[in-house]
């Protein structure tokens, strides 16, 4: 029986984790689960699990929580440093860190020294300090980083049984969002509904726009480079409008290996929680109903922000966690209707011109550099929305 804490419980990768849960209660069984503010959905989760704690973000829907579930024995807790603090419980092994954005950055260190595997769908936490993480995990052998993010499930179960000395390069594939044939004059005046509207997978509202502009796959492009060690001159994006093709690697002898599969996420959960071992599906694909599989380079002009993996990359320090944070303060305002889709990439670029940055940070500079990189960034959002009135 292998115990699982859930961090993003309510959310998209949260709640089919629990689905695979449901399926397999003689393998896993929750022992945290955690939300930022659904706390009707915490508390249903946890009548039905019975996890030994359940800890919402937001502190003002402590006091349902904990009156809902006390008379449970279910202990309860609210706000960012309880969640973090929960990490060194020993009631768990295996942590899926399927928060969103930079709050899932300190959970997964403090998950990581006291050596707890990751299932990681948390990408920002590798945006932010992949160098940093990932020595921390090398570092503590008893903690392994396996992804959940389908493209580097994929490169992860193509790796297998391979010498990763003769990797030549790893191509991630994209469905290049719902934008992908619009030009770049409708792209200006896009509203939220449309980049909402992701042609192959359900998820959460912020990588379902991240997806849209295209700065997810930037974001995993720097993912890869910190799992795989690969640097970023060979990792490229290919547009694969059926998302059929997770990914691929092409080792040194010119051979290609590829992992397809139904586009849900079902299945990267469960070999992430198995620790490779495979687990029985009734979903199965026939490859008669995917005639035409279409790959093509990606339109950086359109979608500049695909630029920023390699930007990122090669200034280094502090530069990722910049565009992350300005990433995520745009992306909300675009959800809220102050900039334009188009003004994303600009508030992201102001910022990353404006902000202090840090060469080999420690954690307290990432700290420091969310923060400011926030601050400037929604200072550019104001700007931005006070000239378009
Ligand atoms: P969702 O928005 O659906 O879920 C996010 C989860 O995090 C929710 O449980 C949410 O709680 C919780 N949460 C939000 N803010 C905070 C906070 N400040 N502190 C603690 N918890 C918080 O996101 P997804 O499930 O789509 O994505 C989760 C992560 O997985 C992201 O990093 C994403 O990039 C990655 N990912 C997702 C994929 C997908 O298919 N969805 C695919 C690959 C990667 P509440 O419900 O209360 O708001
Ligand atoms: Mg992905």
């Amino acid at each position: 029986m292998k115990k699982i804490a859930i961090l993003g419980s309510t959310g998209s990768i949260g709640t089919q984790t629990i689905d695979i849960l449901r399926k397999h209660p003689d393998r896993f069984e929750a022992s945290l689960l955690t939300a930022g503010s659904n706390v009707d959905l915490l508390i249903k989760q946890s009548r039905e699990l019975r996890p030994s704690m359940a800890i919402i973000a937001d502190d003002r829907q402590y006091d349902k929580l904990r009156e809902n579930l006390e008379p449970l024995g279910i202990e309860t807790a609210s706000g960012a440093a309880a969640l973090a603090d929960a990490m060194d419980r020993d009631d768990f092994e295996t942590v899926v860190t399927a928060t969103v954005g930079y709050s899932g950055l300190m959970p997964t260190v403090r998950a990581i020294l006291s050596g707890k595997d990751i299932a990681l769908a948390n990408k920002e936490t590798l945006v932010v300090a992949g160098e940093l993480i990932t020595h921390m995990a090398e570092k503590n052998s008893n903690s392994q980083i396996i992804p959940v993010d389908s493209e580097h499930s994929a490169i992860y179960q193509c790796l297998q049984g391979e010498d990763r000395n003769q990797v030549e390069r790893l191509i991630i594939t994209a469905s290049g969002g719902p934008f992908r044939n619009m030009t770049a004059e409708a792209l200006e005046k896009v509203t939220v509904a449309d980049a909402l509207r992701h042609p192959n997978w359900q998820m959460g509202a912020k990588i379902t726009i991240d997806s849209a502009t295209m700065l997810n796959k930037a974001f995993e492009i720097i993912e890869a480079r910190w799992l795989f060690g690969v640097p970023s001159d060979r990792i490229e994006a290919v547009v694969h409008p059926q998302s059929i093709v997770h990914s691929m690697v092409e080792f040194k002898d010119g051979a290609v290996k590829a992992q397809l599969g139904l586009p849900d996420m079902h299945l990267p959960i469960s070999y992430a929680l198995g620790e490779r071992e495979r687990i029985a599906s009734p979903e199965h694909m026939s490859l008669q109903d995917y005639s035409r599989l279409e790959f093509m380079a990606p339109d950086m002009d359109k979608f500049p922000c695909l630029k920023l993996a390699k930007l990122a990359l090669e200034t280094g320090g502090t530069s990722a966690c910049t565009i992350n944070a300005a990433g995520e303060v745009a992306n909300e305002a675009f959800r809220e209707g102050m900039i334009r889709f188009t003004d994303i990439y600009r508030v992201i670029m102001d910022t990353l011109e404006k902000a202090p940055s840090v060469q080999q940070p420690g954690l307290d500079d990432y700290v420091a550099i969310n923060s400011a990189s926030r601050a400037i960034a929604s200072q550019e959002v104001a700007r931005i929305n006070f000239n378009q009135l």
